[in-house]
Protein backbone atom coordinates (compact mmCIF):
# COMPACT_ATOMS: atom_id res chain seq x y z
CA UNK A 1 0.00 0.00 0.00
CA UNK A 2 1.02 3.50 -0.33
CA UNK A 3 3.02 4.53 2.46
CA UNK A 4 2.14 8.48 2.32
CA UNK A 5 -1.40 6.95 3.42
CA UNK A 6 -0.21 6.25 7.58
CA UNK A 7 0.83 9.69 8.13
CA UNK A 8 -1.63 10.98 6.38
CA UNK A 9 -4.75 9.41 7.87
CA UNK A 10 -3.93 7.99 11.03
CA UNK A 11 -3.85 11.49 12.56
CA UNK A 12 -7.36 11.35 12.78
CA UNK A 13 -7.09 8.88 15.27
CA UNK A 14 -10.95 8.69 16.17
CA UNK A 15 -11.71 7.70 12.39
CA UNK A 16 -8.66 6.52 11.37
CA UNK A 17 -8.63 2.32 10.77
CA UNK A 18 -6.29 0.55 13.32
CA UNK A 19 -5.89 -2.79 15.17
CA UNK A 20 -8.68 -2.34 17.48
CA UNK A 21 -11.10 -0.81 15.51
CA UNK A 22 -11.07 -1.97 11.91
CA UNK A 23 -14.50 -1.53 10.93
CA UNK A 24 -17.59 0.41 12.38
CA UNK A 25 -20.73 -0.34 12.01
CA UNK A 26 -23.50 2.83 12.01
CA UNK A 27 -26.90 2.21 12.80
CA UNK A 28 -29.73 4.36 11.27
CA UNK A 29 -33.03 3.49 12.73
CA UNK A 30 -33.17 -0.18 12.88
CA UNK A 31 -30.43 -0.58 9.34
CA UNK A 32 -26.87 -1.28 9.66
CA UNK A 33 -24.42 0.36 7.14
CA UNK A 34 -21.04 -1.03 7.56
CA UNK A 35 -22.17 -4.29 9.01
CA UNK A 36 -21.92 -6.28 5.80
CA UNK A 37 -24.95 -5.78 3.94
CA UNK A 38 -24.95 -3.63 0.80
CA UNK A 39 -27.41 -0.79 1.78
CA UNK A 40 -29.46 1.25 -0.25
CA UNK A 41 -30.89 4.70 0.06
CA UNK A 42 -32.98 5.97 -2.60
CA UNK A 43 -36.13 8.72 -2.92
CA UNK A 44 -36.40 12.19 -4.37
CA UNK A 45 -33.65 15.04 -4.13
CA UNK A 46 -36.44 16.96 -2.34
CA UNK A 47 -39.52 16.71 -0.86
CA UNK A 48 -42.51 18.02 -3.13
CA UNK A 49 -45.79 16.81 -1.74
CA UNK A 50 -47.32 13.99 0.24
CA UNK A 51 -48.37 12.39 -2.59
CA UNK A 52 -44.70 12.52 -4.44
CA UNK A 53 -43.05 11.41 -1.46
CA UNK A 54 -45.44 8.77 -0.22
CA UNK A 55 -45.42 6.96 -3.74
CA UNK A 56 -41.45 6.84 -3.77
CA UNK A 57 -41.34 5.24 -0.56
CA UNK A 58 -43.49 2.50 -1.40
CA UNK A 59 -41.69 1.83 -5.31
CA UNK A 60 -38.10 2.43 -3.34
CA UNK A 61 -38.99 -0.31 -0.57
CA UNK A 62 -40.32 -2.75 -2.88
CA UNK A 63 -37.10 -2.72 -4.79
CA UNK A 64 -35.06 -3.26 -1.63
CA UNK A 65 -34.01 0.34 -0.46
CA UNK A 66 -33.84 0.13 2.73
CA UNK A 67 -33.53 4.18 4.01
CA UNK A 68 -35.78 7.07 2.13
CA UNK A 69 -33.83 9.70 1.01
CA UNK A 70 -35.62 13.41 0.83
CA UNK A 71 -34.20 16.84 0.85
CA UNK A 72 -37.17 19.27 3.58
CA UNK A 73 -34.03 21.90 3.27
CA UNK A 74 -32.15 21.88 0.29
CA UNK A 75 -28.98 23.83 -0.42
CA UNK A 76 -29.72 24.71 -3.94
CA UNK A 77 -26.50 25.98 -6.71
CA UNK A 78 -28.82 29.13 -7.60
CA UNK A 79 -31.08 31.17 -5.07
CA UNK A 80 -34.21 30.96 -7.56
CA UNK A 81 -33.98 27.00 -6.92
CA UNK A 82 -36.59 25.39 -4.98
CA UNK A 83 -35.03 25.70 -1.59
CA UNK A 84 -37.64 22.71 0.09
CA UNK A 85 -40.92 22.95 1.88
CA UNK A 86 -38.87 22.87 5.54
CA UNK A 87 -40.61 21.60 8.13
CA UNK A 88 -43.74 20.61 6.18
CA UNK A 89 -41.19 18.59 3.80
CA UNK A 90 -40.38 16.81 7.53
CA UNK A 91 -43.73 16.03 8.65
CA UNK A 92 -43.71 14.20 5.10
CA UNK A 93 -40.91 11.98 5.71
CA UNK A 94 -42.35 10.98 8.76
CA UNK A 95 -45.64 9.82 7.36
CA UNK A 96 -43.28 7.51 5.25
CA UNK A 97 -41.53 6.37 7.54
CA UNK A 98 -45.05 5.01 9.56
CA UNK A 99 -46.36 3.73 6.23
CA UNK A 100 -43.14 2.25 4.89
CA UNK A 101 -41.19 1.11 8.07
CA UNK A 102 -38.07 3.24 5.92
CA UNK A 103 -35.20 4.70 7.87
CA UNK A 104 -35.00 8.33 6.84
CA UNK A 105 -32.34 10.15 5.90
CA UNK A 106 -32.31 14.51 5.10
CA UNK A 107 -30.59 17.38 4.97
CA UNK A 108 -29.22 19.40 7.86
CA UNK A 109 -27.77 22.60 6.43
CA UNK A 110 -27.74 24.88 9.15
CA UNK A 111 -26.52 24.12 13.07
CA UNK A 112 -29.63 25.82 14.35
CA UNK A 113 -31.47 23.43 13.01
CA UNK A 114 -29.46 20.45 14.09
CA UNK A 115 -32.28 19.50 16.70
CA UNK A 116 -35.22 19.83 15.07
CA UNK A 117 -34.17 17.91 12.05
CA UNK A 118 -32.85 15.48 14.46
CA UNK A 119 -36.27 14.51 15.74
CA UNK A 120 -37.30 13.69 12.12
CA UNK A 121 -34.33 12.13 10.63
CA UNK A 122 -32.49 8.43 11.32
CA UNK A 123 -30.10 9.62 9.65
CA UNK A 124 -28.58 13.54 9.18
CA UNK A 125 -27.06 14.26 5.67
CA UNK A 126 -24.26 16.91 5.54
CA UNK A 127 -24.37 17.98 1.54
CA UNK A 128 -21.06 18.83 -0.17
CA UNK A 129 -21.40 22.69 0.64
CA UNK A 130 -21.59 22.09 4.07
CA UNK A 131 -18.46 19.51 4.94
CA UNK A 132 -16.49 22.18 6.10
CA UNK A 133 -19.01 23.59 8.54
CA UNK A 134 -17.26 23.41 11.50
CA UNK A 135 -19.99 24.98 13.42
CA UNK A 136 -22.63 22.13 11.85
CA UNK A 137 -20.00 19.58 12.29
CA UNK A 138 -19.20 19.99 16.41
CA UNK A 139 -23.09 20.24 16.67
CA UNK A 140 -23.78 17.20 15.01
CA UNK A 141 -21.12 15.78 17.16
CA UNK A 142 -23.88 15.84 20.55
CA UNK A 143 -27.10 15.23 18.50
CA UNK A 144 -27.62 11.50 19.30
CA UNK A 145 -28.34 10.59 15.54
CA UNK A 146 -25.92 8.91 12.79
CA UNK A 147 -24.03 11.79 10.16
CA UNK A 148 -23.86 11.07 6.85
CA UNK A 149 -20.81 13.48 5.61
CA UNK A 150 -20.86 13.83 2.09
CA UNK A 151 -17.32 14.76 0.25
CA UNK A 152 -16.90 18.64 -0.37
CA UNK A 153 -17.40 19.00 -4.15
CA UNK A 154 -13.22 20.33 -4.06
CA UNK A 155 -12.35 18.34 -0.76
CA UNK A 156 -9.66 15.78 -1.18
CA UNK A 157 -9.99 12.13 0.98
CA UNK A 158 -7.70 13.94 3.59
CA UNK A 159 -10.06 17.01 4.48
CA UNK A 160 -13.20 14.56 4.32
CA UNK A 161 -11.67 12.20 7.16
CA UNK A 162 -10.72 15.66 8.89
CA UNK A 163 -14.57 16.44 9.04
CA UNK A 164 -15.40 13.20 10.31
CA UNK A 165 -12.73 13.81 13.27
CA UNK A 166 -14.30 16.88 14.11
CA UNK A 167 -17.66 15.24 14.63
CA UNK A 168 -16.08 12.38 16.18
CA UNK A 169 -14.20 14.67 18.68
CA UNK A 170 -17.19 16.19 19.33
CA UNK A 171 -18.95 13.10 20.59
CA UNK A 172 -20.26 11.63 17.33
CA UNK A 173 -18.49 8.24 15.93
CA UNK A 174 -21.54 7.21 14.31
CA UNK A 175 -20.76 8.60 10.48
CA UNK A 176 -20.83 7.28 7.08
CA UNK A 177 -18.48 9.07 4.57
CA UNK A 178 -20.54 9.43 0.72
CA UNK A 179 -18.23 9.46 -2.21
CA UNK A 180 -20.76 12.19 -4.59
CA UNK A 181 -17.94 12.89 -7.64
CA UNK A 182 -15.74 15.66 -7.54
CA UNK A 183 -15.08 18.81 -9.34
CA UNK A 184 -12.58 18.47 -12.51
CA UNK A 185 -12.00 19.45 -15.92
CA UNK A 186 -14.21 16.98 -17.24
CA UNK A 187 -17.95 18.77 -18.23
CA UNK A 188 -19.64 15.59 -19.61
CA UNK A 189 -20.66 14.90 -16.19
CA UNK A 190 -21.98 16.40 -13.58
CA UNK A 191 -18.82 16.14 -11.29
CA UNK A 192 -16.42 12.93 -11.95
CA UNK A 193 -17.05 10.12 -9.73
CA UNK A 194 -13.71 9.04 -7.78
CA UNK A 195 -14.10 5.62 -7.49
CA UNK A 196 -10.64 4.88 -5.98
CA UNK A 197 -12.00 6.89 -2.93
CA UNK A 198 -14.04 3.67 -1.96
CA UNK A 199 -10.96 1.31 -1.40
CA UNK A 200 -8.45 3.99 -0.48
CA UNK A 201 -11.12 5.15 2.37
CA UNK A 202 -11.76 1.19 3.20
CA UNK A 203 -8.02 1.10 3.85
CA UNK A 204 -7.53 3.87 5.63
CA UNK A 205 -10.83 4.68 7.74
CA UNK A 206 -12.55 2.39 9.70
CA UNK A 207 -16.50 3.97 8.94
CA UNK A 208 -18.80 2.58 6.20
CA UNK A 209 -18.01 4.36 2.54
CA UNK A 210 -21.33 4.47 0.25
CA UNK A 211 -21.41 5.98 -3.11
CA UNK A 212 -24.13 8.48 -4.71
CA UNK A 213 -23.76 8.14 -8.32
CA UNK A 214 -26.50 10.28 -9.15
CA UNK A 215 -24.96 13.76 -7.97
CA UNK A 216 -21.65 12.50 -9.76
CA UNK A 217 -23.41 11.40 -13.58
CA UNK A 218 -25.67 14.20 -13.42
CA UNK A 219 -27.77 12.48 -16.01
CA UNK A 220 -29.94 9.59 -15.03
CA UNK A 221 -28.06 6.56 -17.87
CA UNK A 222 -25.16 6.58 -16.02
CA UNK A 223 -26.40 5.40 -12.31
CA UNK A 224 -27.10 2.07 -13.17
CA UNK A 225 -23.61 1.41 -14.36
CA UNK A 226 -21.70 4.01 -11.91
CA UNK A 227 -23.81 1.63 -9.10
CA UNK A 228 -22.05 -1.27 -10.39
CA UNK A 229 -18.71 0.33 -10.49
CA UNK A 230 -19.37 1.04 -6.96
CA UNK A 231 -20.61 -2.65 -5.54
CA UNK A 232 -17.45 -3.60 -7.42
CA UNK A 233 -15.22 -1.96 -5.57
CA UNK A 234 -16.45 -2.82 -2.16
CA UNK A 235 -18.70 -0.15 -1.23
CA UNK A 236 -20.59 -0.60 1.57
CA UNK A 237 -24.46 1.32 0.12
CA UNK A 238 -25.98 3.71 -1.90
CA UNK A 239 -27.70 7.14 -2.18
CA UNK A 240 -29.83 7.27 -5.31
CA UNK A 241 -32.29 9.84 -6.39
CA UNK A 242 -35.71 8.23 -7.63
CA UNK A 243 -39.10 10.62 -8.77
CA UNK A 244 -42.22 9.29 -10.00
CA UNK A 245 -41.50 11.66 -13.27
CA UNK A 246 -38.29 13.28 -12.99
CA UNK A 247 -39.30 15.64 -15.85
CA UNK A 248 -41.41 17.29 -13.87
CA UNK A 249 -39.12 16.92 -10.82
CA UNK A 250 -38.69 20.50 -8.18
CA UNK A 251 -34.74 19.62 -8.43
CA UNK A 252 -31.92 16.50 -10.17
CA UNK A 253 -34.51 15.38 -12.25
CA UNK A 254 -32.29 14.87 -15.13
CA UNK A 255 -29.85 12.23 -12.67
CA UNK A 256 -33.19 11.18 -11.01
CA UNK A 257 -34.26 7.64 -12.18
CA UNK A 258 -38.18 6.62 -12.60
CA UNK A 259 -39.42 3.86 -10.35
CA UNK A 260 -39.03 1.28 -13.22
CA UNK A 261 -35.58 2.57 -13.67
CA UNK A 262 -34.48 1.75 -10.06
CA UNK A 263 -36.45 -1.47 -9.58
CA UNK A 264 -34.02 -2.60 -13.28
CA UNK A 265 -31.39 -1.37 -11.25
CA UNK A 266 -31.76 -2.99 -8.39
CA UNK A 267 -32.27 -6.25 -10.17
CA UNK A 268 -29.18 -6.03 -12.39
CA UNK A 269 -27.22 -5.35 -9.17
CA UNK A 270 -27.16 -9.20 -7.98
CA UNK A 271 -23.98 -10.53 -9.98
CA UNK A 272 -21.94 -7.20 -8.79
CA UNK A 273 -22.67 -7.78 -5.11
CA UNK A 274 -21.07 -11.67 -5.15
CA UNK A 275 -17.94 -9.45 -6.88
CA UNK A 276 -18.04 -6.98 -3.83
CA UNK A 277 -17.49 -9.63 -1.56
CA UNK A 278 -14.34 -10.59 -3.16
CA UNK A 279 -12.70 -7.02 -4.22
CA UNK A 280 -13.52 -6.15 0.20
CA UNK A 281 -10.45 -8.88 0.70
CA UNK A 282 -7.88 -6.84 -1.77
CA UNK A 283 -8.42 -3.70 -0.07
CA UNK A 284 -4.66 -3.69 1.54
CA UNK A 285 -3.85 -3.94 5.45
CA UNK A 286 -2.07 -1.04 7.40
CA UNK A 287 0.96 -1.19 8.70
CA UNK A 288 2.31 0.45 11.72
CA UNK A 289 3.37 4.19 11.29
CA UNK A 290 6.94 4.17 9.99
CA UNK A 291 6.45 0.15 9.65
CA UNK A 292 7.36 -1.48 6.10
CA UNK A 293 5.12 -1.43 2.98
C1 LIG B 1 -28.46 15.90 -2.50
O1 LIG B 1 -28.09 14.84 -1.95
O2 LIG B 1 -29.58 16.08 -3.02
C2 LIG B 1 -27.44 16.95 -2.63
C3 LIG B 1 -27.76 18.24 -2.71
O3 LIG B 1 -26.22 16.41 -2.69
P1 LIG B 1 -24.77 17.12 -2.70
O4 LIG B 1 -24.69 17.81 -1.40
O5 LIG B 1 -23.85 15.95 -2.84
O6 LIG B 1 -24.74 18.03 -3.90
MN1 LIG C 1 -30.06 16.22 -5.40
Amino acid sequence: MNPKWNGQFSCFDLVAKTDVCASSVVRAGSVEIGGGDFVVMAGPCAVESERQLLRTAEAVAEAGARLLRGGAYKPRSSPYAFQGLGIEGLKILRKAREETGLAIVTEVMSEEDVDLIAEYADLMQVGTRSMENYALLERLGGCGRPVLLKRGMTATLEELLRSAQVIAMNGNRQIVLCERGIRTFETATRNTLDIAAVPVLKTVSHLPVIVDPSHAAGVRCLVPVLSRAAAVVGADGLLVEVHPSPDQALSDGAQSLTFRGFRDMMDDLQPYLAIRDASRRLVPQLVAVGGAD
